[in-house]
């Protein structure tokens, strides 16, 4: 078992990585409330719900589950509201954990929940998906897509602990991995040249599963991911960097429809446009968006953008980018392998080429 911790002063928690679902003590002693109310989906359900529930029920424990229709478009404040039901209607008092047993759409609805219920309870997260586990389950964010725009309603809502089992990604559909995935890359690219190295060195051991190191990318992912929001929670500056191919990312998402393209699928396309730009500005030589495309396309990824889009759709896709501040687009572009500041002086001629060149 592998563990790390997350130091935010009174919102500091563990993340356990490893045979986290068989270890009952583990469970018992992260859930030691007596009140527990474990959300997760249709999918995920007939999975791993037992394993969680049987310690805590047999610890005799006040358990109760809420298990919602999966899917990105059920991420709703409507079905968040289903949460709330169970709580009152079984008289859940605010001493209750609430459980997120899923991906990030479970982990967001979740946690969102626990924001708010009876003005916030603890909640803890066992993410399932390489996404959830490596991305959206550390961190803080959590919450719900409106109509208007996704993620949009939501809080900062740190859990009480994240358990994390490598072992839960034997079910998951292989491009749902490949789409995590492109999350780990982007932690490399941006924060660490000897992560990324590591994952050109054991790609084929990753993608056939092997838990050893499937438990190193992810305790390396988080590791990156820990320092970043140790330096700024609430994404004032710093964070942002955590957002690169997301800007290019979007766009593709938005154009596509969400669903058809995964969000990692777009990401895995928007760093790789994110490195072309850098190159181009000279911050990064080719050599180096080279390697990246390499790697992602050896992952199953996307490298370039959907035939659908031409140069001027895309740049108008991301100028609807809810992180485009008063008409100022900011990018996120790499200094080095390992190293990425946001900006937004770069020169538009180049954004054009870049644009130019991966949509035709
Ligand atoms: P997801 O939660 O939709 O899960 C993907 C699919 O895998 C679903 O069908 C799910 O039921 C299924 N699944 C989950 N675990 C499984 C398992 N072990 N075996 C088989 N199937 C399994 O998608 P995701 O990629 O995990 O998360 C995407 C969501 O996360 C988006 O809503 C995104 O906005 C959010 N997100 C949040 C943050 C954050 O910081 N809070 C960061 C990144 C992404
Ligand atoms: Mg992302």
């Amino acid at each position: 078992m592998k563990t790390l911790h997350v130091d935010l002063a009174e919102r500091s928690y563990p993340i356990y990585i490893g045979e986290c679902l068989s270890h009952e003590s583990l469970i018992l002693e992260t859930l030691s409330h007596q009140e527990i109310v474990i959300v997760t989906n249709e999918t995920v359900a007939p999975l791993y719900l037992d394993v969680i529930k049987r310690p805590l029920v047999n610890a005799g424990k006040k358990v109760a589950q809420v298990i919602l229709p999966d899917g990105e478009k059920y991420k709703t404040l409507d079905t968040v509201n289903k949460i709330f039901d169970v709580l009152l209607a079984e008289n859940f008092s605010r001493h209750v954990a609430l459980v997120a047993l899923g991906g990030g759409v479970i982990g967001d609805m979740t946690g969102f929940a626990a924001a708010a219920y009876q003005r916030g309870v603890d909640f803890v997260q066992i993410p399932t998906t390489l996404l959830s586990q490596v991305d959206s389950s550390v961190g803080g964010k959590t919450g719900v897509n409106h109509p208007l725009g996704k993620n949009m309603i939501g809080a900062f809502k740190q859990p009480l602990a994240v358990l994390i089992d490598p072992s839960t990604l034997k079910t998951l559909p292989e491009k749902e991995f490949s789409a995590g995935f492109a999350e780990v890359i982007k932690h490399g690219v941006i924060q660490s040249a000897e992560y990324f190295e590591f994952l050109e060195q054991n790609l084929s051991t990753i993608f056939n599963l092997d838990l050893t190191v499937l438990a190193e990318v992810i305790a390396g992912s988080c590791e990156i991911k820990r320092k970043v929001i140790e330096q700024d929670e609430t994404e004032q500056n710093i964070r942002a960097i955590l957002n690169l191919g997301h800007t290019f990312g979007h766009a593709i998402e938005t154009t596509m429809g969400y669903g058809n393209w995964l969000h990692g699928q777009a990401v895995a396309a928007g760093v790789i446009m994110a490195a072309d730009l850098s190159a181009r500005l000279g911050r990064i030589d080719s050599a180096l968006v080279q390697r990246i495309v390499a790697l992602t396309q050896a992952s199953g990824l996307p490298v370039n953008c959907p035939s659908e889009m031409t140069p001027d759709s895309f740049l108008a896709a991301m100028y609807r980018d809810k992180k485009v501040q008063s008409g100022t687009l900011r990018l996120v572009l790499i200094n080095s392998l390992g190293s990425a500041e946001v900006t937004d002086q770069f020169d538009s001629a180049l954004l054009g080429e870049t644009l130019e060149h991966f949509c035709q």
